[in-house]
């Protein structure tokens, strides 16, 4: 069922099943989804300045890919016919040069690959599957018709939609486009994310410490996470917990951006600013989610920037970002959904768990006897970066799963990926 914003952040009560203190990550991500449309914007990019951007139209091919007839293995190119063995060789086609005349029954020409098909010819047979002598090869062994050959639109057909709307652009994408003439293509404009810290205690990286003050993670990591993502970031800093700063940069961030994330502030009991500031100047909707580590989240708007309050540990910031964020941001970015892939794999070490919230250890999936398996990284703390350093993945435990035996499946979400 849908709701509006301010139906849920007015009067969260009157609405079934909307706990916002006892909020699954289901539910949480469900709500989220709710709100979000994408940005309308789009530009036309030369192919290379497309990656990583979402399609704002479908790609539809101009052409046939291959566009004739090729061989796929250098060899000798033939008519077939059931009765005939040998062929004479009367002319040689090069990829890029191909060979102007026809053949005829009994003839063959000589044919390297990609080049393309001669006129008549219809088979192709590998150079080391015949004896050549003089002008004449005979097949060693029988041919299939229509062996090792290409044929026109067999990888793409004209008219066809090649990509669609939504796509989000790989290095094999970039390569595709080109190989059907296209130079430029129509994608989603950048999206804008503005963020800030929250709190008294931090300090820039490049100030010493003082007693009680600890130095600004969450700037670097969200940078990290959100410069992958392909966005345009906006850095502004770590601000105090002072109602009148705290004010100033949230409407300036709001005005200028599609996005606004901020870290810290967001728990029970603490800095009240936030919350009041949030509920002066936007909708927005605080939640406890039942899970570890991570469990406050904001989300909401503010103005017409969406708005996504992170918790201050530097874990649970991280794992929220990849749980919840990074799906909506890619909603936002005009990417069509596509779920993380999870794996189940064996665990090696016993792990404590309580059951009724989902849990998303860091864990380390290694190679065993040739079979990849997971072990958790050692102390799980929130505050720990060094776990989310050490992992290579997530083990997500569902709120179902309780205190598991070393050797038990469990999901596993990859953190790394191919370039
Ligand atoms: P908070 O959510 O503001 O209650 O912060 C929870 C914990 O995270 C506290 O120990 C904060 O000092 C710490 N913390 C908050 N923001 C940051 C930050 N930007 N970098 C590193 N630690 C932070
Ligand atoms: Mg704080």
């Amino acid at each position: 069922m849908k709701h509006t914003l301010s139906q849920l952040s007015t009067n969260p009560c009157g609405v079934d099943d909307y706990d916002p203190n006892a909020m699954s990550v289901e539910q949480a991500r469900h709500y989220i989804q709710q709100f979000l449309s994408p940005v309308s914007a789009h530009e036309e990019l030369p192919i290379r300045e497309t990656l990583g951007r979402v399609l704002s139209a479908d790609v539809i091919s101009p052409s046939n890919v291959p566009n004739y007839n090729n061989s796929a293995m250098d060899g000798f190119a033939f008519k077939f016919s059931e009765d005939l063995k040998t062929f004479k060789v009367i002319g040689t086609a090069f990829a890029g040069k191909p060979f102007r005349g026809a053949v005829n029954a009994g003839e063959c020409v000589k044919i390297m690959t990609g080049a393309m098909l001669p006129l008549g010819a219809d088979t192709v047979v590998m150079q080391e599957h015949v004896t050549v002598n003089s002008e004449h090869i005979t097949l060693l062994n029988d041919v299939k018709q229509a062996a090792n050959v290409r044929f026109a639109g067999e990888d793409l057909k004209l008219g066809q939609t090649v990509l669609s709307k939504g796509h989000l652009m790989r290095p094999a994408d970039l390569g595709l486009i080109a190989s059907l003439g296209i130079a430029k293509v129509s994608v989603y404009k950048k999206l804008k994310v503005a963020f800030f810290s929250t709190g008294d205690e931090l300090v820039s990286v490049d100030k010493p410490l003082n007693e009680g003050q600890i130095y600004d993670s969450n700037r670097y990591t969200l940078f990290g996470m959100l410069t992958r993502l392909g966005v345009e970031v906006a850095d502004l800093g770590a601000i105090p917990d002072n109602v009148q700063q705290l004010e100033d940069t949230l409407i300036m961030a709001a005005s200028n951006h599609h996005v606004v994330i901020t870290s810290g502030g967001v728990s029970v009991g603490e800095a009240d600013h936030m919350k009041a500031l949030l509920a002066k100047h936007g909708e927005v909707l605080f939640w406890k989610i039942n899970m570890k580590p991570g469990r406050p989240l904001a989300y909401g708007k503010i103005a017409n920037a969406h708005y996504f309050g992170l918790p201050g540990n530097p874990v649970s910031a991280m794992v929220t970002f990849y749980q919840f964020v990074r799906e909506a941001l890619m909603s936002l970015m005009g990417a069509t959904a596509k779920p993380l892939p999870t794996f189940s794999v064996e665990c090696t070490q016993a792990i404590k768990k309580a059951t009724g919230r989902t849990e998303f250890q860091r864990g380390i999936l290694f190679e065993e006897h040739s079979v990849w398996k997971v072990k958790p990284t050692g102390l799980q703390g929130s505050a720990m970066l060094s776990s989310m350093s050490q992992a290579n993945c997530f083990i997500v435990l569902g709120e179902s799963v309780g205190n598991l035996e070393a050797g038990a499946l469990v999901k596993v979400q990859l953190l790394d990926g191919l370039i």
